[in-house]
């Protein structure tokens, strides 16, 4: 009983700080703009193939491979996690045991897994400490985000320390007839030890220290860059469904531009069937998608985007993962004045120029690699053209050789500088038969 309630405590105390959260987020997400989702079918087709096959990340096969395996082995550990949340709620063991067979393949394959993730996890923790990999390296990758990492990938091994640990004890202290449940692992690590009931309290002590990490991981990672343990599947879930180089029309533009081709609704007065926006573009927090921000919330600053980004490559100053980072970073500054102080709030700084500089938004080629190579679908270059957009049309900012294209487009219908009627004169001089 006593179990019972500090485990109650403790959950309404996890929950509380949840709900927090959730809710601060839920403010911030409301100062952001529309993005309009719908073909849930083909979405979750995405989701399946993207998120829980991990298709993107097997494009480096090795590391793709264990990365993946962590993944799989986290869906299968979170039914046990479910488990002991039912346990510690009713004060009983082993609630889902029911499943009779299926729990034996669960609990072994949750076992199996809690083994692979501790091996992977010192892979990772060592590839960061003594390999100089490049993709974790860049002007974005602060001290603050390295120790992000380590903290976040601590507490995981933490976790299947705690989960092996709970596993082994249960099975030592437990007569061999009244286990249920499978745990290989565990069963081998048991055997290295002995049988006793004397042992109940190392199976307690882990039981409390692994139920207690996931309640601090789950309120750390909306802080943290893990926050994509939560993300991802839904990030990829909301992905962007056009094809990759197909940019975002603006419907006012677009509104206008057919009323001017027609002849009858040319001179006419605006129809206003779809209002001009506040601002054209992207300047700051409050101009971006409430999509654009649920992408920088679930970057897992893995750099792959930045590793194939032709700028980024060739020395110029953009990388694509650090436009994600600076969003989710001046949202977090910003956001929560806006939220007490009103849309009107300003500190005199933004999104462009403050945190992106205008030489990173030009620098960009929109070739797409990087929308093509993040592991959950994030899209940057629609973000980046919108911040371009806000330098043209707000600003008529474009670099100099944009504008005299923007003036020929003007004067004669095309980007070149001569007159329409001088298109076909280069046949002048070719012997063309009558
Ligand atoms: S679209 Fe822009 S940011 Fe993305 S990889 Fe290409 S150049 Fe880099
Ligand atoms: S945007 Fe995607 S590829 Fe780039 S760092 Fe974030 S998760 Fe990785």
């Amino acid at each position: 009983m006593t179990k019972q309630i500090l485990f109650i405590v403790c959950l309404i105390a996890t929950l509380g700080v949840f709900s927090f959260t959730i809710f601060r987020l839920y403010q911030l997400f409301k100062l952001t703009k529309k993005f309009p989702i719908g073909n849930y079918g083909k979405r979750f087709g995405l989701m399946l193939e993207v998120a829980i096959g991990q298709t993107k990340i097997f494009r480096k096969p090795v590391i793709g491979f264990v990365h993946a395996l962590v993944f799989w082995g986290f869906l299968v550990i979170l039914i046990g996690s479910i488990e002991m949340i039912v346990d510690g709620l009713f004060g009983i063991e082993k609630s889902l045991a029911f499943l009779g067979m299926a729990y034996n393949i669960i609990f072994a394959s949750g076992d199996v897994f809690a083994l692979i993730i501790l091996i992977a996890i010192i892979l990772f923790l060592g590839r960061r400490a003594f390999l100089n990999i490049k993709r974790f390296s860049g002007i974005e990758m602060t001290h603050k985000s390295h120790l992000d990492a380590y903290i976040a990938l601590t507490i995981i091994l933490l976790l299947m320390v705690s989960l092996l640990g709970m596993n082994t004890f249960y099975v030592v202290s437990v007569n061999q007839a009244e286990i249920k449940g499978l745990y290989p692992v565990s069963t081998y690590l048991a055997g290295l030890i002995g049988n006793g009931e004397q042992y109940s309290c190392y199976y307690e002590f882990f039981w409390w220290m692994h139920i207690l990490l996931i309640f601090f991981f789950a309120n750390m990672l909306p802080y943290s860059k893990h926050f994509h343990v939560f993300l991802s599947v839904p990030n990829v879930f909301l992905s962007r469904l056009d094809p990759l180089g197909k940019l975002p029309n603006m419907d006012s533009i677009t509104q206008e531009i057919k009323s001017m081709m027609n002849p009858e609704t040319a001179f006419a007065a605006p129809t206003g069937e779809v209002a001009p926006p506040e601002r054209f573009g992207v300047k700051d927090v409050e101009d971006v998608t409430w999509k654009n921000y649920f992408d920088s919330l679930s970057c897992t600053q893995c750099g792959r985007c930045t590793s194939v980004c032709p700028a980024n490559i060739t020395g110029k100053k953009l990388s694509p993962r650090k436009v994600m980072m600076d969003l989710r970073y001046r949202m977090n500054e910003k956001g929560p004045q806006l939220v007490k102080n009103g849309k009107d709030y300003t500190d005199n700084k933004s999104l462009l120029k403050d945190c992106i500089s205008v030489e990173e938004i030009w620098a960009c080629t929109t070739c797409n690699a990087c929308a093509q190579e993040c592991p959950i679908n994030i899209n940057h270059p629609t973000l980046i053209v919108e911040m371009r957009r806000y330098l043209v049309m707000e600003e008529s900012a474009a670099p100099g050789g944009l504008n005299s294209i923007f003036t020929n487009i003007e004067n004669n219908g095309a980007p070149w500088q001569f007159s329409a009627q001088d298109r076909l004169l280069w046949t002048n001089e070719l012997y063309i038969k009558g």
